[in-house]
C-alpha cells in the first residue's frame, strides 16, 4: 500500500553556492520542477537559508537545513540548532553520513537530533546506510538495522514519541558522490527492513506510512530503478541537485511515480 506515502524529491547542496546564487538556482529549480504530485524540498547551507526562501515565497518548495545541533541552545561556538532555523526551515536532513564520516557523529547524537527536530517543528529526513565493507560481509541489513535501533533508544530513553512526520532516506555510503547507485532491488528490500525495524520499535501503526527514500549518485538516468520499487518514495539527490536539468529529469520522473501510485 503506498496511496498514502508522499513522494519526495530532496535536494542536498551540501558545501555548495553562496547566498547570490543560491536565490537564483532555486528560483530555477523551481521552475523547471513544477510537477503535480511531488513534494519537493531544498536543503542549502545555512547561511543561504534566508535567501532560499525569499526565492521560493511563491512557490511550494520547501526548504530544508543540511543539520541541526542536538541542543537547543548553548556554549557550542559555529554551531546551529533547530529553533534558530524556525522561519527559515521545515525540514532538516539528520545523520547524513558525510557528518558520520567527518563529525564523527554517531547514532545515539543523531537520536537526539531527531528529538530536536520533533520538538521545534521540523520534518526530518534520517539518514541510514552502510559503508562498502559492509555490505561485501553481507552485513548491510545488520549495519542498517543497528543504525536506526540505536536511533531510536535514545527517544526510547528520553521518553518521546519518534516524530510522526519522520523520513528515511536509505543511502548507501558507497554510492555516495561516487558515480555508483545501488541496485533498486536492494534498496526495495533495505526500505522493507528499515520499516520493519520501525514497526519492532512501537510504530506499528504508522511505520507502513513513514516515507523511504533512495539516495546515492542519483542522476536523472538512474532514478527509474528505484521509483520503479513500490517500497521507494522518492529520492535524496546530493551533486544531481545543483544542475536545473538534472533536478527537472528526477522530479518529471517521479510524477511518473505519484501519478501512477495515485491511481492505484
Ligand atoms: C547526498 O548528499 O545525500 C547524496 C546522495 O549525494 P550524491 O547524490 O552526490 O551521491
Amino acid at each position: 500500500m503506498t496511496a498514502s506515502r508522499p513522494v519526495i524529491v530532496c535536494g542536498n547542496w551540501k558545501m555548495n553556492t553562496t547566498p547570490a546564487d543560491a536565490a537564483m538556482l532555486a528560483i530555477e529549480v523551481a521552475r523547471a520542477t513544477e510537477v503535480p504530485g511531488v513534494v519537493r524540498v531544498i536543503c542549502p547551507p545555512f547561511v543561504s537559508l534566508h535567501a532560499v526562501g525569499n526565492a521560493l515565497r511563491d512557490t511550494d518548495v520547501a526548504v530544508g537545513v543540511q543539520d541541526v545541533h542536538a541542543e537547543p541552545f548553548g556554549a557550542y561556538t559555529g554551531e546551529i540548532s533547530a529553533p534558530m532555523v524556525a522561519g527559515l526551515a521545515t525540514w532538516a536532513i539528520i545523520g547524513h553520513s558525510e557528518r558520520r564520516r567527518d563529525q564523527g557523529e554517531d547514532d545515539e547524537l543523531i537520536g537526539r537530533k531527531l528529538l530536536r527536530c520533533a520538538e521545534f517543528g521540523l520534518r526530518p529526513i534520517l539518514c541510514v546506510g552502510e559503508q562498502l565493507a559492509e555490505r561485501q560481509a553481507g552485513n548491510a541489513e545488520r549495519t542498517v538495522r543497528r543504525q536506526l535501533e540505536r536511533t531510536l533508544a535514545e527517544i526510547d530513553r528520553a521518553s518521546a514519541e519518534p516524530p510522526a512526520n519522520l523520513v528515511i532516506a536509505y543511502e548507501p555510503v558507497w554510492a555516495i558522490g561516487t558515480g555508483l547507485t545501488a541496485r533498486g532491488s536492494d534498496a526495495s528490500s533495505m526500505a522493507q527492513l528499515i520499516r520493519d525495524t520501525l514497526a519492532g520499535h512501537g510504530i506499528t501503526e504508522s511505520a507502513a506510512d513513514v516515507p523511504v527514500l533512495y539516495g546515492g549518485s542519483v542522476t536523472s538516468a538512474a532514478i527509474d530503478e528505484f521509483l520503479a520499487e513500490p517500497d521507494i518514495d522518492g529520492a535524496l539527490v546530493g551533486g544531481a541537485s545543483l544542475k536545473v536539468d538534472e533536478m527537472a529529469g528526477i522530479v518529471a520522473r517521479a510524477g511518473l511515480t505519484a501519478a501512477a501510485r495515485q491511481t492505484a
